[in-house]
């Protein structure tokens, strides 16, 4: 059994969701303690208890503490089993996360699997939809799997009720790691607002400030095409694609914030982007931490990849990936990127 604490490092969900699907992808029990302990409502919360159910329920896992609040779990996980699974958040949670959990093991499964995933799509905190489909995926493909997702519905906060479908198929003969250490030359940029349920200048005047900021006009500023009955709900998207990966950057309306405020919180953002020359921003560098984890373990081989900053997300699961998989990081921070290895032989564990 493999016994971590929940509250170490970020001291976040993530915890939670790397090991729970880890203990799946591996075969290994883990018992978690001190779950979200530093936080104000600690323990398991609705969309953690989503994760904990959807990962017993890919692998026929038997599971202790798996109740609201808890701050200890026991999770022993069955073989993997590819199939249809269908997973709701019944709160706002966003229903992205409980991806992210299942996603690793059935990336290793013995056939395809298709998901329905109900909730949050574009939530706060948490990978929004489209960040998944133009940043994320295409790097699943590129270790030689495929990974397709579809967006049936939007889903905001508070109300949620969006729906995601997800393809997966494991790759027939293994996942292979690649290194993503430089972005090259930036391709196109283009924003786009979802403001369903509110007033359109919301939109308008949000695309006005990132568009004067960032010399984006026309066809580059674009209203989405969420259906007013999918709010009310707020997200202004950027996307960059450059030659070796395109990122996308959110940012998120709320009650407080002018529509101003929004753009130019995803204009700091998308500068502090700009101004690094890694390949990657800060939330695909966690994610992207885990994917090329399986890949080096899988194969015997080792991967690298620049980030424009190395969060307390990305040390940390780091830190728990090494738990599971017999893969070392290190980590080199430098002015302009930081570069993250994976089982670089000659490169200092750290
Ligand atoms: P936690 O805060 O521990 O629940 O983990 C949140 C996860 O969501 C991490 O993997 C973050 O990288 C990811 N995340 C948060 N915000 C964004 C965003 N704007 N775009 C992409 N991923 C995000």
């Amino acid at each position: 059994m493999i016994e971590l604490d929940g509250s170490q490092g970020e001291g976040g969900g993530q915890i939670l969701r790397t090991s729970l699907a880890l203990s799946v992808a591996t075969g290994q029990p883990v018992a978690i303690e001190k779950i979200r302990a530093g936080r104000a409502k600690p323990g398991l919360m609705r969309q953690h208890l989503a994760c904990v159910n959807a990962a017993a329920e890919i692998s026929g896992a038997q599971v202790e503490g798996a109740e609201l609040g808890s701050q200890s779990l026991r999770f022993v996980p069955g073989p993997v089993r590819a199939g249809d699974y269908s997973f709701t958040i019944a709160s706002a949670g966003s229903c992205m996360l409980v991806l992210q959990t299942v996603l690793p093991p059935l990336l290793l499964a013995a056939g395809p699997s298709r998901v329905q995933l109900r909730g949050g799509t574009h939530n706060p905190m948490a990978p929004p939809f489209h960040f998944l489909e133009r940043a994320f995926a295409p790097l699943v493909r590129r270790l030689g799997a495929d990974l397709q997702l579809a967006l049936r519905r939007c889903g905001f906060y508070p109300a949620g009720g969006g729906e995601v479908d997800a393809t997966i198929v494991p790759s027939a003969d293994g996942l292979k790691p690649f290194d993503l250490v430089e972005r090259g030359a930036l391709l196109s940029g283009h924003a786009e607002c979802l403001a369903p349920g509110l007033a359109r200048h919301i939109a308008a005047r949000e695309l006005e400030t990132l568009g004067k900021a960032m010399g984006w006009s026309g066809d580059q500023l674009r209203v989405g095409t969420a259906r007013q009955n999918e709010g009310p709900g707020n997200a202004l998207l950027a996307t960059l694609a450059y030659e070796h990966v395109t990122e996308v950057f959110t940012a998120f309306g709320e009650k407080t914030l002018s529509a101003e405020q929004v753009a130019h919180a995803l204009v700091r953002e998308l500068r502090d982007f700009q101004k690094s020359q890694a390949a990657v921003g800060p939330h695909l560098a966690d994610q992207l931490a885990l994917l090329l984890g399986l890949a080096t373990w899988q194969s015997g081989g080792a991967a690298a990849f620049t980030c424009s900053e190395v969060t307390e997300h990305t040390r940390t699961n780091c830190a728990v990936i090494e738990r599971f998989l017999p893969v070392r990081y290190a980590i080199e921070e430098a002015a302009g990127a930081a570069t993250v290895f994976a089982n670089y032989r000659g490169v200092a564990a750290g």
